[in-house]
């Protein structure tokens, strides 16, 4: 598969009065057509500014960024970091296109979502408004919103969550683009509906070989529908590596942290739920060394005090699995049968 998204050395920071926020560090990832890659990490890890960035919805005024984003157009790449704001404007909406934790939030309260769809459409095509709105019915069908020639002249109010987030999903799409960023698309969501929305993303990825980026901090979700995953940490990429890599033989400290926190119906026997100790490092005060080092439980397995002196190197393994610790895959597998986290 090749790449229809490639992020490279990102960096996004922003300047406050009590200093430089380094939201996103050095931060490279991709994704190609028909791929699902999710994001994970906790609140203030990175993982939205990073994509914010790419889609060209950050404040230029507040925010520094460096770095480049790929998109690999059939008329040839175009790097979105660089690109005056006007082309990225022309390709939001067409070629690539975001969805968020909280639709209601997201749409006009004041117009019906017909509405709200057929001028998503018009920005990129030239056609009437009947054409539009005949588009937009199109879309809500697609999604599986029941009557959707009545219903398009419906308002959000009179939708449930999980219809919004339809609704949301059908504005986003209405163009084709290539690809989707889906940003907590079903933290607001019940189970129920959630597992119908991730469903419906899984359907329509198929349908229209579209690359979704899904940034999430729900192992359950990323469990469901990731091909890969990227697990972010203080900013950084921590770890990275097909779905399976990540959840069986995790090879840094913190994703096994994570996967460690959750119940896990795989485990046999008697599984102990392990809470990470300790808090993120702040953004603005990142640590000399690794970004994990006050919370990480293996640091005692390492030479001296190299975790706290120097930021471990992104190491890629077999079948791409990345991992950034000072600790090799194999020794974080034989230490966390010691310390009782055998992920
Ligand atoms: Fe832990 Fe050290 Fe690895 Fe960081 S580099 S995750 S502190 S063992």
């Amino acid at each position: 598969m090749s790449n229809f998204l490639e992020v490279k050395n990102l960096s996004v920071s922003f300047p406050t009065h009590d200093g430089l926020v380094k939201a996103s560090n050095d931060v490279s990832f991709s994704v190609a057509l028909g791929e699902t890659l999710a994001i994970v990490g906790e609140s203030g890890s990175g993982k939205s500014v990073s994509n914010l960035a790419v889609m060209g919805l950050h404040n230029p005024n507040s925010t520094v960024i460096s770095g480049q984003a790929f998109l690999n157009l059939e008329s040839g790449p175009i790097d979105v970091i660089s690109a005056p704001a006007e082309s990225v404007r022309k390709l939001r909406g067409k070629e690539m296109a975001m969805i968020f934790q909280d639709p209601m939030s997201a749409l006009h309260p004041f117009y019906t979502v017909g509405d709200q769809i057929a001028e998503a459409w018009l920005l990129h095509n030239d056609g009437k408004k009947t054409d539009a709105m005949a588009r937009a019915t199109e879309m809500l069908n697609l999604v599986g919103i029941p009557d959707a020639h009545k219903r398009v002249n419906e308002f959000p109010h009179q939708f449930s969550g999980g219809m919004r987030q339809r609704v949301m999903i059908a504005m986003a799409l209405v163009n084709n683009p290539s690809l989707l960023i889906a940003d907590e698309p079903t933290t607001a969501l019940d189970v129920t509906v959630q597992a119908q929305i991730l469903q419906l993303l899984g359907k329509l990825q198929k349908e229209l070989n579209m690359a979704i980026i899904l940034i999430t901090h729900d192992l359950g979700v990323v469990a469901e529908v990731a091909d890969r995953v990227a697990v972010m940490y203080g900013g950084r990429i921590v770890e990275e590596g097909k779905v399976d890599d990540i959840f069986y033989n995790s090879a840094h400290p913190y994703t096994r942290g994570l996967l460690n926190s959750i119940p896990r119906v795989d485990k046999v026997g008697s599984h102990r739920l392990h809470a990470i100790p300790g808090q993120p490092p702040s953004l603005i005060a990142l640590p000399k060394g690794c970004s994990f080092a006050a919370r990480c439980e293996y640091k005692r397995f390492t030479q001296g005090s190299i975790c706290n002196e120097s930021v471990p190197a992104l190491t890629v393994g077999t079948n791409g699995h990345s991992a950034r610790c000072h600790l090799t895959p194999a020794q974080v597998a034989q230490h966390s049968l010691e310390i009782g986290t055998g992920a």
